[in-house]
């Protein structure tokens, strides 16, 4: 029995949990439905457009995909993802999606509770993950229908809702609702703990040697657990994580809590720490990291018509959907970015310009209407080139261009959208040990944390497994194969699979 929150098994009188999932975004949703049992098999009478994989696939069409050797079948694919697993289940889902087409997925989903695996989905906020941070009118980068997860197709949802797309894309907001909708339509409500923060995963380990053993701060190295005896042998073998952290109650109140995991999966995303650009002033109460301050401030009427110019600091999506935010309130807005407008490194110069007129048309501003060169935009200048030097109490943002020239802007309020990093504050040492370069901070484009390609778990780590953004997978239709990897090889270790 796994109490269900009480879900939250007490330290003293459960037995640990086979799986503690870290994260309740997409990552976090895909595997719980993964783990709850649901099991691929290739839809009887399906082709797939691919003839190798068909090929493949036609040798054993009564196993289920998660039994399937993923590194056989995924060899030679190609695609925007550099995960094998990923390009699988996405063509397996999605099989002719790059190529414009719109054919069904090949997969045919059997509930087979027998395979079900006992597990928790901790998370911050409601199921959706980083979803419920984006400002809800922000429409998608990517078509909708990438952003659906298994056998719950989005534009059913959708046309279900009575919604449509816009340009095929859909807004943050849909999207949150559907993976809210996903959880409940598919019974996995009493695996999601939701408004609990992990604060600590360490490995409950004789092994003093291993960063993640967690010692008695006591001293008392044979009193400190209070485990049954399956515990014991657990830790003797080093198998056991601890995982603590906190859960809002009711009224509001933080609860602490303390469980045990045989295996951990990291599925926390990487949108909680903003990246700060690290100058002077960048503390002062009318600096902000986040999109959201912005509308914020739209709302209670701090910034308005007649204001000093935001200052929007970024090149990235997220400044520009705040540019065109600011845009649509007629706010003065000053833009700064360090890049050139036509570095081919630059977003915009990689969108198709039919697909995302809005975006085209910021970067059209940004061509046209930098300060040395004022253009047709009203209330828009752009500061390409340059870099923040600093900002004063008295609301002036000091800046460097190229040559070294310095200028000073009043400015109302400041929005730094630079990116962000993933917080892994929850793991010793922040989780550098984890990453490909362990000397560096985990970083989903350049230092994602490293694991095995064909089952996510962390080659630094055994039990310890990682999904999504924090294993290199950026957006949505990918990070599902890293669940797909991560449920095979706990099948695996529970010996749930089929003879
Ligand atoms: C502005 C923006 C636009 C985007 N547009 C697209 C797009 O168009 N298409 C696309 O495919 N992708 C897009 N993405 C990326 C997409 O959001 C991610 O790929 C996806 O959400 C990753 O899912 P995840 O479940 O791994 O992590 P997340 O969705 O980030 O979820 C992780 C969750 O874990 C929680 N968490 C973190 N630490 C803890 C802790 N210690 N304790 C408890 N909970 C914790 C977080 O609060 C978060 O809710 C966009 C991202 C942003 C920021």
């Amino acid at each position: 029995m796994y109490p269900v929150l009480n879900k939250l098994p007490n330290k003293s009188d459960s037995k640990p949990l086979p799986i503690v999932v870290i994260g309740n975004g997409p990552s976090g949703i895909c595997l719980s439905y993964l783990l709850s049992g649901y099991i691929p098999y290739i839809k009887s009478g399906s082709v797939h457009p691919h003839p190798i994989l068909q090929r493949k696939l036609e040798e054993t069409p009564e196993v289920p995909i998660i039994d399937q050797d993923l590194e056989y079948l995924s060899e030679g694919l190609e695609g925007r993802s550099q995960s094998p697993v990923a390009l699988l289940f996405d063509t397996l889902l999605r099989p002719d999606t790059d190529f414009g087409g719109t054919a069904e997925s090949i997969l045919t989903w059997w509930h087979e509770t027998n395979r079900a695996i006992p597990h928790l989905v901790l998370g911050r906020n409601p199921p959706g993950g980083a979803w419920h941070f984006i400002e809800g009118s922000m429409i998608t980068l990517s078509q909708g229908e990438w952003m659906g997860l298994p056998d719950l197709q989005f534009k059913d949802w959708m046309r279900k809702k009575r919604r449509g797309l816009r340009n095929n894309r859909a807004t943050a907001e849909d999207i949150a609702q559907y993976y809210q909708h996903y959880v409940a339509k598919k019974g996995l409500q009493k695996n999601f703990i939701c408004g609990t923060v992990v604060t600590s995963v360490r490995k409950v380990s004789p092994d003093v040697n291993s960063s993640y053993a967690q010692q008695d701060p006591e001293g008392n190295s044979d009193s400190f657990w209070d485990f049954p005896e399956k515990k014991d042998d657990q830790i003797a073998s080093g198998n056991l994580f601890q995982v603590d952290g906190f859960i809002k109650n009711t009224n509001g109140r933080p609860q602490p809590f303390s469980i045990y995991a045989e295996n951990v999966v990291l599925a926390t995303g990487t949108y909680d720490s903003p990246t700060k650009l690290g100058v002077n002033g960048e503390d002062l109460p009318f600096v902000h990291h986040k999109l959201s301050a912005l509308e914020e401030a739209v709302k209670n009427k701090r910034v308005g018509m007649t204001s000093d110019p935001v200052l929007i600091v970024g090149a990235g999506l997220t400044a520009a959907d705040a540019i065109l935010f600011a845009h649509h309130c007629n706010i003065p807005v000053i833009h700064a970015f360090r890049r050139r407008v036509n570095d081919p490194g630059l977003i915009f110069n990689q969108l198709p310009k039919m697909m995302y007129p809005e975006y085209h048309k910021v970067h059209q501003m940004m061509k046209e209407q930098s300060v040395a060169c004022p253009g047709p935009y009203e209330c828009y200048i752009s500061l390409p080139e340059h870099h923040v030097l600093s900002f004063t109490e008295d609301k002036k943002c000091g800046f460097q261009d190229k040559s070294g020239h310095q200028k000073v802007f009043n400015i109302s309020m400041a929005f730094v959208l630079i990116g962000s990093n993933p917080n892994l504050s929850f793991l010793p040492n922040n989780g550098i040990d984890l990453a490909i370069d362990n000397e560096q901070p985990v970083n989903s484009k350049r230092n994602p944390i490293n694991v095995d390609p064909f089952t996510y778990e962390c080659v630094q780590e055994k039990g310890l497994y990682a999904v999504g953004p924090l294993a290199g997978d950026n957006f949505v239709r990918f990070v599902q194969g890293g669940a797909l990897a991560v449920a095979s090889s706990l099948l695996k270790k529970a010996n749930k699979n089929p003879p």
